[in-house]
């Protein structure tokens, strides 16, 4: 047991509790080593379209090989990075990152969308939009070409900060596509796609999960896809693992899917073997 005395406050830490807030602080510390060594890479979650089969577009997802923690999950690293703010360095690699890849695969003739996942205090900075046109200038990739991805939980917190939903609006005029992710297991405020120009809702994967084994799951589905496409947004599911999951998400009119049916996320090159 270690014991933490500070005045009158006495708190005790269990064994277990020492070793997860040890490894937390490990974190923190091997993060920021690999932000400044470049040592975190990106996978790529390919998304088909449901009609044409195509794989229009797929989604940037962080990956970190550290050699004394070992892979580090996004589960775990994410809510580190935004406790410590190392969430703004993660995002400015994985813009870079994904304005890059998209503009080499349109070099390449490739029409094929990039992604990724964002946090909230990233667009509290006042920069953001300067930053993101600067980035797409530097690699001459068309703001067309990149999507950005968040959740409600950040959407919710947006509604009540003026200068996020102006930047986000900016962003929207110079054609980046916004997607409102894990759609269905927020705070259930639908206020934020009247807020927000949003253009793509992905269905949570909770919901894909057993979608083929409660009828009532595939009509909260099915309805979601119809809220959706009645907003003129493109509808995706996320966690597509089976066939029957698929044949059913074509059936009730699902824009596009992702998931390990389709493919689990793969390196730059694999994609491009897939098109
Ligand atoms: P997400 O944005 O919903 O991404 C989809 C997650 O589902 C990915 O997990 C992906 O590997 C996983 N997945 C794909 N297909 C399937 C499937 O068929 N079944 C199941 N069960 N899972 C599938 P990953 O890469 O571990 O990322 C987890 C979450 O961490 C992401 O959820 C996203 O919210 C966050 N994240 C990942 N990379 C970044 C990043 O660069 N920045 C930020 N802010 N968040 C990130
Ligand atoms: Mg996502
Ligand atoms: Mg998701
Ligand atoms: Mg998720």
């Amino acid at each position: 047991k270690v014991k933490l005395e500070g005045g009158s406050m006495i708190a005790t830490l269990s064994k277990s509790d020492h070793s997860k807030l040890s490894r937390k602080v490990q974190i923190e510390k091997r993060l920021l080593e690999a932000l400044n060594h470049r040592d975190l890479h990106v996978m790529f979650l390919p998304q088909q379209d449901v009609k044409t089969g195509a794989i229009t577009s797929v989604e940037a997802l962080v990956r970190w090989e550290d050699s004394v923690l070992g892979t580090v999950s996004p589960e775990e690293l994410i809510p580190i990075a935004e406790e410590t703010g190392l969430i703004n360095e993660i995002g400015q690699f994985m813009l870079e990152k994904s304005c890059e890849q998209a503009a080499i695969w349109a070099q390449k003739g490739m029409p094929i969308k990039v992604s990724f996942n964002s946090s909230i205090r990233e667009f509290r900075d006042k920069n953001m939009v300067k930053t993101i046109r600067k980035v797409l200038e530097k690699y001459k990739c068309s703001p067309e070409l990149i999507q950005i991805e968040f959740t409600e939980k950040f959407a919710l917190e947006a509604e009540a900060e003026k200068a996020i939903v102006q930047q986000i609006q900016k962003l929207q005029q110079d054609g980046i596509v916004f997607v409102l992710d894990d759609f269905g297991t927020g705070y259930a405020s639908l206020r934020y796609l009247q807020m927000l120009p949003i253009g793509k809702l992905k269905i949570d994967k909770s919901f894909i999960n057993s979608v083929t084994k409660q009828e009532k799951l595939e009509k909260l589905v099915q309805g979601l896809v119809q809220f959706g496409q009645s907003l003129d947004l493109q509808v995706v599911a996320e966690g597509v693992e089976s066939a029957e999951q698929f044949a059913l998400l074509k059936r009730v009119g699902c824009d596009a899917v992702q998931g390990y049916y389709i493919s689990p996320p793969i390196s730059a090159e694999e994609v491009e073997k897939m098109l």
